[in-house]
């Protein structure tokens, strides 16, 4: 059920969270289904909607630093200089957990990963249900995360959604880890060029440590409805050739690559790096007919690179 997100259906859906229920909400990263994050059969529902595995640990969403500190043990002085400059944000830390937060919540791990996000609907019904909200993308797993309040109305029919309008940002936030060095743990909507600004001797954690470390990393993710191969910057010509072999392929690109590819009309991607960013899940979920996706890939640069992790990660094979 789409609701408005008005004072009337905040005070509704901070009452369902507060029974137990799961609610959709708007985020200004992607839609997040939320649950009491201190409760936790309340939170095993959220695993049981999405088919989510229970090794994938929850980002905990608060309204500040005064709820962070009930949840982790300390708040180390890296927390605060980020805290300063991206929260509200689409920043995610690491911490250690209190006894507090629900194993269920952090599966099994001794951390938690909070987050104070950038979203008045957000903050908003965190603060009417008056606890830390533990929230998922809301989409079933495996699939694009939702941009849109219809994008979760469609993964879940009969749950109560708030409609904030579609996502700013449109993809997840970054995952970092504190420590020497401290580690990004997944790519995310702050770039890894802006946050080493802040957290000097900043890592990408390889792909086999960030699995090790944040078991979420290992799952398949974003997979959109049909076969998706994506191809690399250097791999053009072989593109051109699958489409002009499959005339029902869609391709998927960014608007400056479109000339590369003549005579096809693209699932476009858009423009600037934030437009990319803000377009791809919708892309991936595009109800255009066709066979499969081709996409192209973007360059691995600042936000972009984030968007590549999303691509690479949903492709069904990449060339
Ligand atoms: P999602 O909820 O789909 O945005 O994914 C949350 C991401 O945060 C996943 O990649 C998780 O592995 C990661 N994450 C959540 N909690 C922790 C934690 N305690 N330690 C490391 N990574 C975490
Ligand atoms: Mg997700």
């Amino acid at each position: 059920m789409l609701l408005p997100a008005t004072p009337a259906a905040l005070r509704r859906a901070a009452a369902a969270l507060r029974r137990g229920e799961p609610v959709g909400f708007p985020t200004e990263t992607v839609y997040g289904l939320g649950a009491n994050a201190l409760d936790p059969a309340a939170v095993r529902r959220i695993f049981e909607a999405k088919g989510r595995p229970d090794d994938n640990p929850l980002i905990v969403h608060v309204t500040g630093l005064p709820m962070l500190r009930r949840l982790v043990l300390e708040v180390p002085a890296e927390v605060r200089a980020l805290a300063a400059r991206f929260w509200p944000g689409p920043l995610t830390i690491v911490l250690s957990k209190r006894r507090s937060v629900p194993d269920v919540v952090t599966a099994g791990l001794p951390t938690v990963a909070v987050r104070i996000p950038d979203h008045p609907v957000a903050l908003a019904l965190i603060e009417a249900a008056g606890v830390p909200i533990a929230a998922p993308s809301a989409n079933r797993s495996g699939r694009p995360s939702p941009t849109r309040a219809a994008h979760v109305a469609r993964d879940f029919p009969g749950l109560l959604v708030l409609d904030g309008g579609p996502a700013r940002h449109g993809l997840e936030s970054t995952v970092v880890a504190l420590g020497d060095p401290p580690r990004v743990l997944r790519l995310g909507a702050v770039p890894v060029e802006e946050l080493s600004r802040v957290l000097p001797g900043l890592v990408v954690a390889t792909k086999a440590r960030a699995r090790a470390e944040s078991p979420g990393m290992k799952h398949r993710h974003y997979a959109p409805a049909r076969p998706l191969v994506l191809y690399r910057r250097s791999r053009a010509a072989a593109l051109r050739e699958a489409l002009e072999a499959d005339p029902r392929a869609l391709l998927l690109c960014a608007d400056a690559d479109a000339p590369l590819f003549p005579g096809r009309s693209p699932v476009r991607l858009g423009g600037e790096p934030d437009e990319i960013a803000h377009r791809l899940f919708d892309a991936l979920r595009t109800e255009r007919r066709g066979s499969l996706l081709l996409a192209y890939a973007v360059e691995k640069r600042g936000l972009l690179r984030a968007v590549m992790d999303r691509l690479e990660r949903a492709a069904t094979r990449i060339v």
